[in-house]
């Protein structure tokens, strides 16, 4: 998909309250919300747009939505002409978090109300509330079914006492999303002891995050360092597993390690489809499922909050700091996704129907 080529606006044709109807240009009270999407290449991003849309539009708002295909600059051209077009409100999923600045001080200017949506938008202080996940708790997820699945921890967390030494490669996300950042401290806040005392050695020697950042989270760059990395495995060394921060960058890693003759353990997020198939035969090892329908519910309550003038509710009024003050925040709780547990947690739920995952 090209720049910006979802625009759409829902509140009409979603039945209930004839959103968008009231006529002529100015005499529209409809309240209008512009949305702002990273990208489709995450099948999440477009799960969290249609909930959205469906959510706004289902109480009477009209959408101006656009995906930026991960593209800085596009996205601040398409935050521009939301405002233009009389946003009254507007909800980012940031590409980049620190290059919104300026489009957000117009919105600032103009006394339309920001919400960032999953990813924490930095640097600047036009910045309402922070819809998202408890993101550090993401990465320890990772982290302890990494070592659950080496077996250096037990089901229920405990150390089972092996010491190896395992051999495992760290990835994380895209340098410029401030979740990455945040998924792998979690992440590390569990793995460090393990490294420190050697039950996990990593051959490659890289274990800073600017050295194992996959830029704009793309999978193929994952496989390719994945494959840069192979030698000592073709050479001996067992690889015990792989931290990937989500499902696109663990499927490239599976991809790039599936000639070893073994599965590496390797967690995942998203709950995609691939890889929840990919979980369910025993390959990816788990991931971590986010539901955006609650996501999409707690920014709509947000927004609805802040056109009424009463205060949303929020959870969190510490933990994420943008570099000009702290974002209150709403964050909701991550799920583990195993094999054990897939069936229950993502199908009985409904948020996938059986057959999806097939
Ligand atoms: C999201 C993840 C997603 C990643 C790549 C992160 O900000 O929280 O769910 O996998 O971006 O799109």
């Amino acid at each position: 998909l090209a720049a910006g080529a979802i625009a759409l606006t829902a509140g009409c044709g979603t039945g209930g309250q004839a959103a968008g109807q009231t006529g002529a240009a100015g005499e529209d009270e409809t309240p209008l919300v512009g949305i702002a999407m990273p990208t489709t290449v995450q099948t999440r991003w477009v799960a969290d747009g249609d909930n959205l849309s469906q959510q706004f539009g289902s109480l009477g708002f009209d959408v101006e939505m656009q995906y930026a295909d991960d593209d800085p600059a596009a996205q601040a051209e398409q935050i521009g002409r939301m405002l233009e077009d009389g946003a009254d409100a507007l909800v980012v999923g940031a590409v980049d978090g620190t290059a919104l600045k300026a489009v957000l001080a117009q919105a600032g200017d103009a006394g339309v109300p920001v919400v960032s949506y999953d990813r924490l938008i930095r640097d600047s202080g036009d910045v309402d509330f922070y819809a998202s996940f408890d993101n550090r708790r993401v990465g320890v997820l990772q982290a302890t079914s990494l070592l659950q699945g080496i077996g250096v921890l037990d089901e229920q967390g405990a150390p089972t006492g092996d010491e190896g030494p395992f051999a495992v490669e760290l990835f994380a996300g895209s340098p410029d999303d401030n979740n990455a950042t945040v998924f792998y401290d979690g992440a590390m806040s569990v793995l460090t002891p393990y490294l420190e005392s050697g039950v996990l050695v990593v051959p490659s020697k890289q274990v800073e995050r600017e050295d194992v950042a996959i830029a704009g989270w793309k999978a193929e760059v994952a496989g390719e360092r994945m494959t840069s990395l192979l030698a000592p495995y073709t050479h001996g060394t067992r690889l015990a597993g792989v931290l990937a921060p989500n499902d696109g960058i663990a499927q490239a890693v599976l991809a790039a390690t599936a000639d070893l003759g073994y599965t590496p353990v390797v967690p995942g997020q998203d709950a995609e489809v691939p890889a929840v198939r990919s979980v369910a035969d025993g390959a990816q090892y788990s991931t971590v499922y986010k539901d955006t329908r609650q996501l999409a519910e707690v920014t709509v309550q947000m927004v609805q909050a802040l056109l009424h003038g009463t205060e949303p509710e929020v959870n969190d009024t510490t933990s994420y700091d943008n570099g000009v003050g702290v974002v209150p925040a709403y964050l909701l709780p991550p799920q583990l996704v195993t094999q054990d547990n897939y069936q229950a947690v993502l199908i009985d739920s409904g948020y996938y129907s059986a057959k999806e995952i097939g």
